[in-house]
């Protein structure tokens, strides 16, 4: 943290000069050990709007921070009398502090990495993309796969013919793979799909999609799903440069949250073939980590189950007291609406040219081996984070849970869906009677009238009832709010703004929104204890706005700014120097 030392004491300000050196020692070896950027600094912020999110007393005008700890909110003048040490006083004057932004569903890592590779249009004509990877050739002149990202595979597959032997052309020297921007798909050159073993007379790898030409059932080039995962380990495997590049690329993804107000988030992308956690884990080591991160490993339908376990145990962290846990397992059930990959319980109204078989969607795992993982990984302490999208992909992992619950009896794991797109009306009452936490992502983008009318082309009517947050809600279900960021708007402010002025939506108080935004994300990383409202004994993090988002238009929330974050009472951002 910058120094505190303040020269603009109040002249009513008449705290105690003595300074109690044993007891801060003491306090201040408790505060470096744990939570990591607990700071040893001491202050009191004051002339500040507090909204503590506690229910018992939701406003306040003065908080005292010791060690990285919160240990008083309250009035001004109680906290100036209650202080009998010589604090820092931080003037906020009048600005809204809050607890940090919580987000459970990001992915953070593949977001900085996303950046810095060749970025193309979601749409282009075959011209576009021509010249655009034209450009990133040069660029891209020393590597050993060319790597682009951002293009919409079913789009794609309406302007081109034969992906790859499109790419064969403008790279014929070696293997190039462009990334879609859902994380859904790929798309790759005849040399990537060869260096990964996909041939014309290959059958579909487990959880995966090849997509074939219908006439001659050659490989297209566009491959779905968890295909496309082969694709990307080859393309970055986790030599020293490309951890580097991870590392390097969450440093950057890290400043984003850290403008954004965000102190707490739950990465799903968690690709450990990659990389990916050794640049988490580094990033604590260096103390660049700014951030409360509770992370998933992703689970791969096409690895062997013993020896995916055993990595899983290996990689397993989770002390509460650290900024850095890897407890959470992402399984993906289905893939996604728009791509007629979420899993159905009825065929889609229209799809992409698959197979029969897959006109209900698709899975990623047969449920058999589904369940036995569950049951594993629960044992092992996982929290699990399902992805699933379709009212089937939906029931199937409601179904995995509760064999699970049958088989283990372990209590209030805090398991949950995420997406959540189409729920079957017979499985409400499951949430509840599981515990499943729900995870809804109620952007600006989803909440658009144009994206349930391009949902609809695909699901008909169905679209008619796209995620049911409030019905959830109303039958007492645990619900959290998250971006799916670089995927959705990562803006927590924009984010609120949506949810508020959604027509027919389904949260019209914003005190509930940003609970789902902060407590309730905390309690379903079983940190509820420790962050997500402003009370005593909880760690001090904040993020401060230059207006008060409770007392203004909801249509002009998101363009609030973010003047200062902090965590564990450590400055981490802070462009208009109020904490210098
Ligand atoms: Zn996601």
């Amino acid at each position: 943290m910058k120094s505190l030392l303040k020269n603009n004491l109040p002249v009513n300000f008449c705290l105690t000069d003595t300074l109690k050196m044993g007891s801060l020692i003491s306090l201040m070896t408790i505060g470096m050990v744990s939570y990591g950027y607990a700071t040893e600094e001491s202050y009191l912020i004051v002339n500040a709007n507090v909204y503590t999110v506690d229910r018992d007393l939701r406003w306040a005008e003065a908080v005292l921070v010791e060690m990285g700890k919160i240990t008083a909110v309250g009035s001004e003048g109680d906290l100036l009398k209650q202080a009998n040490q010589k604090y820092d006083v931080i003037d906020l004057g009048g600005r809204l502090l809050m607890p940090g932004f919580q987000d459970p569903h990001l992915h953070a890592l593949e977001a900085g990495i996303n950046e810095t590779a060749c970025f193309l249009p979601a749409e282009g004509s075959a011209n576009t993309y021509r010249e655009e990877i034209g450009y990133c050739l040069e660029e891209q002149s020393q590597s050993a796969w060319f790597i682009g990202a951002g293009v919409s595979m079913p789009a794609l597959l309406e302007v081109l013919k034969s992906p790859a032997a499109f790419l064969d052309q403008l790279i014929p020297d070696r293997p190039a793979v462009i990334l879609d921007n859902l994380g859904h798909g790929a798309w790759a050159n005849t040399q990537a799909l060869q260096a990964v073993g996909y041939t014309d007379l290959w059958r579909d790898p487990p959880g995966g999609i090849l997509d074939r030409d219908p006439i001659s059932g050659r490989l297209t080039g566009v491959v779905f799903e968890n295909a496309q995962q082969r694709l990307r380990n080859a393309a970055l495997p986790p030599t020293k440069e490309n951890v580097d590049f991870a590392y390097n690329s969450l440093l950057n993804a890290l400043e984003v949250l850290a403008q954004n107000g965000i102190t707490t988030v739950s990465d799903a992308g968690g690709y450990w073939p990659r990389g990916h956690q050794e640049a988490w884990i580094r990033a604590e080591q260096e103390n660049t980590l700014t951030v409360r991160a509770s992370n998933a490993l992703y689970l791969y339908p096409d690895l062997p189950f013993d020896e995916q376990i055993s990595q899983f145990r290996n990689r397993y962290m989770n002390d509460p007291n650290s900024l850095l846990r890897f407890n959470q397992a992402k399984i993906y059930m289905d893939g996604i609406l728009s791509q007629a990959t979420g899993a159905l319980y009825e065929p889609y109204e229209r799809g992409l040219d698959l197979p029969p078989e897959l006109q209900r969607g698709f899975l990623y795992f047969d449920q058999d081996i589904l369940v036995e993982y569950v049951a594993e990984l629960e044992r092992l302490g996982f929290q699990l984070h399902f992805h699933a999208t379709g009212d089937r992909g939906i029931g199937l992992a409601l179904d995995a849970l509760q064999y699970a619950k049958k088989i283990n009896s372990q209590a209030d794991m805090r398991h949950r869906i995420t997406h959540l797109y189409l729920v079957d009306e017979r499985d409400i009452p499951r949430f509840k009677q599981l515990d499943v936490i729900t995870d809804f992502q109620l952007s600006p983008t989803a909440t658009d009238p144009e994206t349930k009318r391009y949902l609809e082309s695909f699901v008909g009517e169905r679209a008619e009832r796209l995620m049911p947050a409030r019905k959830l809600y109303d039958a007492g279900v645990d619900l959290v709010l998250s971006s799916d960021w670089d995927a959705e708007e990562l803006s927590p402010l924009k984010k609120i703004q949506a949810v508020l002025t959604q027509k027919n939506g389904a949260f019209d108080d914003i005190e509930t929104v940003i609970e789902m935004m902060t407590i309730n994300v905390a309690r379903l990383l079983h940190h509820e204890d420790k962050t997500g409202s402003i009370e005593p004994g909880k760690l001090a993090d904040f993020v401060i706005l230059d207006r008060n988002i409770f007392d203004m238009p909801a249509n002009q929330i998101g363009n609030t700014d973010v003047q200062a974050t902090l965590l564990g009472g450590e400055v981490i951002y802070d462009p208009e120097g109020l904490f210098d």
